[in-house]
């Protein structure tokens, strides 16, 4: 096999033997992808100082020899995004957004729309062109939606009822049946997520078309914690994985409260 050549964005790097790296990274026509960087550490003229978590990068790599990690043989900086790794809380949110890409997708399957998507997130939260916790929720609802585990909003995921033909304006969240379920059906036993009928129109909104325009969503401070405590219960349960990063994220937006 020949050596491939691809736009990538660094999700995690770990040491690795005395000199190496190993790194895994998102690319645009081959997927998730882990990789070793070899004498990485020792050789600053091939790899000068640009192997960091979040950064994007144009990289070359041909396979490994035997069942050896494919090698990292040529990276290019596009960009440092170092914005993500001096401030704390952005670390946070790139660290969720990079450990759901890493924990969910396969090895090696091409997913060209997740690529431009954490591009544009990382783009926005580094340039601060949208608050973090908007960029977040955008991600996680294209995320799970390219994924086919859209959470079910527009209607009673019960009784199958649309939001527009009932009075209520608050909704319960039954993770189990994947959306909103209203007051006629059965109460769901996690009863502490709830979303207002305005909240959930604005997610739904978010759920299509042009990222940029998606970003034009007005939430007020406690529609935003709301629709943020919701997507971060619903995409762990339905990737069947708790992110640790997660766990992170919530502490150092606690005590940034
Ligand atoms: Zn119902």
């Amino acid at each position: 096999m020949n050596p491939c050549t691809t736009p990538a964005i660094v999700l995690r790097r770990r040491d690795y033997a005395d000199f190496d790296l190993i790194l895994t990274v998102l690319t645009q026509d081959h997927g998730v992808r882990t990789l070793i960087a070899k004498s990485a550490k020792k050789s600053v003229k091939r790899f000068p100082g640009i192997l960091e978590p979040f950064a994007g990068l144009k990289i070359v790599f041909r396979p490994g020899r035997g069942k050896g990690l494919p090698v990292l043989t040529e990276a290019d900086l596009v960009k440092s995004h170092t914005a993500l790794r001096s401030d704390i809380q952005k670390t946070a949110y790139a660290s969720y957004w990079s450990e759901l890409v890493a924990i969910w997708l396969e090895e090696g399957q091409s997913q060209a729309r997740i690529f431009e998507l954490l591009d544009f997130v990382l783009d926005g939260l580094s340039d601060g062109t949208a608050p973090d916790a908007l960029l977040s929720l955008l991600f996680q609802m294209r995320f799970v939606g390219y994924e086919g585990l859209r959470p079910i909003l527009e209607r009673c995921a019960c009784c199958r009822k649309t939001i527009e033909a009932m009075p209520q304006h608050q909704f319960c969240i039954d993770l189990s049946r994947g959306g909103i379920v209203c007051h006629q059906c059965p109460m769901p036993c996690d009863v502490h997520l709830k979303l207002g009928k305005g909240t959930l129109k604005q997610l739904l909104w978010m759920a299509h078309g042009d990222l940029s325009t998606a970003l034009r969503v007005r939430f007020g401070p406690s529609t935003l914690a709301e629709a943020s405590q919701f997507l971060e219960a619903f995409v762990p349960y339905h990737i069947g994985r708790m992110p640790k990063s997660l766990d992170f994220l919530r502490r150092v937006r606690k005590s940034a409260a």
